[in-house]
């Protein structure tokens, strides 16, 4: 009820930061760029041109600092999460350069336990259990596709026979899947998607053997496909949710990268811009929305604009050396939000 109460206010999309804690160097105050409120989050430098310093401040619908829990950042997930189950399209993104803490929000760390868990793994259990609250009621299916999208190609994270062969996006409409080559898997507990997460892990690994950490310069998708009939009357309802650890933002220097890292850099360039165009639009409530400019923005078209509800996880590191591509990815967000 909050979340549409704040739609109305403030348009499609919601915002969140998240800063993720000191990994490599110590917290220092004199070096402090990150001063946290609870809805604003500010950025000081110190440009060597005069020494003084400069802060800027970006509010957003939410800010994480460092010591927020997975569990207090998925609470305020929650709801749109359960809005699936009433039919809405949900779309979740986390967005930030490299190391910033992406795969952390929506996976988890490396070994995942129970606490550790990111949204992904917290947005199906949740499902499962208000599934099974209202099951007096309603009958509900969940069945979930694991995709990623590399250099503009769409391939399967869940084929368990090495296919990976490139898919299409197709957008018909609600009923149909969009990928629908890609395996569609029917799940019903927290074992069987922690199952489904390994797979697609491993098919990701697969591919970063050749071309060292592939996955930060991919996106990855896991979209809940939830079907529900109401049991008294017999209506079908169907709601779809992505789940996006998208590919790290941060710019490179055309001059040092060429070849493959090159090529890599463009499509995540311009697939970003697209979902940024997207969303832009939409916050416009501009009349034309430029959805077929990227694989990314054709996939998540059921999703973004329309009654669908989007969610932004903006992630920030909080070292210094870190605070140019900080400001790109909080001036991303401003853009959108
Ligand atoms: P990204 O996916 O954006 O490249 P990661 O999620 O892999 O970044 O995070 C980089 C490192 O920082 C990982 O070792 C991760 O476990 C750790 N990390 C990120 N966010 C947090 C957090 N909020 N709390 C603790 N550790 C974190
Ligand atoms: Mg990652």
């Amino acid at each position: 009820r909050l979340y549409n109460e704040i739609q109305e206010l403030k348009g499609s999309i919601r915002v969140y930061c998240r800063v993720r804690p000191f990994l490599h160097e110590k917290p220092n105050p004199i070096s402090t760029v990150c001063h946290l409120d609870d809805g604003s989050i500010s950025i000081s430098t110190i440009p060597s041109k005069n020494g003084k310093e400069v802060r800027k401040s970006f509010s957003f619908n939410k800010v994480f600092g460092s010591l927020a829990t997975q569990d207090e950042v998925f609470s305020d997930t929650q709801p749109l999460v359960r809005s699936v189950l009433d039919g809405y399209n949900v779309c979740i993104f986390a967005y930030g350069q490299t190391g910033s803490g992406k795969t952390f929000t929506m996976s988890g760390p490396k070994e995942i336990t129970e606490e550790s868990q990111g949204v992904n793994y917290r947005a199906l259990g949740d499902l499962f259990s208000y599934t099974q609250q209202r099951r007096e009621a309603f009958h509900y299916d969940i069945s979930v596709q694991m995709i990623e999208i590399y250099n503009e190609q769409v391939r399967d994270l869940l084929s368990t026979d090495g296919n990976t062969k490139k898919l299409e996006i197709r957008n018909n409409s609600q009923m149909d899947l969009n990928v629908p080559d890609a395996n569609v898997v029917p799940v019903s507990c927290s074992y069987d998607v922690i199952q489904l997460m390994n797979i697609g892990q491993k098919n990701r690994a697969v591919s970063s053997t050749s071309m060292n950490d592939r996955s930060s310069r991919s996106h990855s998708c896991l979209t809940v496909h939830v079907q529900g009939k109401e049991l008294a009357s017999g209506t079908l309802l169907r709601g779809r949710m992505h789940l996006v650890d998208l590919a790290g933002s941060e710019r490179v220097n055309k001059s040092e990268v060429t070849g493959d890292r090159l090529k890599e850099a463009q499509h995540i360039n311009k697939s970003l811009s697209a979902l940024g165009d997207v969303i832009f639009a939409l916050a416009q409530k501009n009349p034309h929305v430029p959805y077929r400019n990227s694989k990314l923005t054709q996939l998540l078209q059921d999703s973004l604009g329309g009654h669908a509800k989007t969610l932004m996880f903006v992630h920030i590191s909080p070292e210094t050396d870190a605070v140019g591509e900080t400001i790109s990815t909080l001036k991303f967000a401003e853009r959108v939000s």
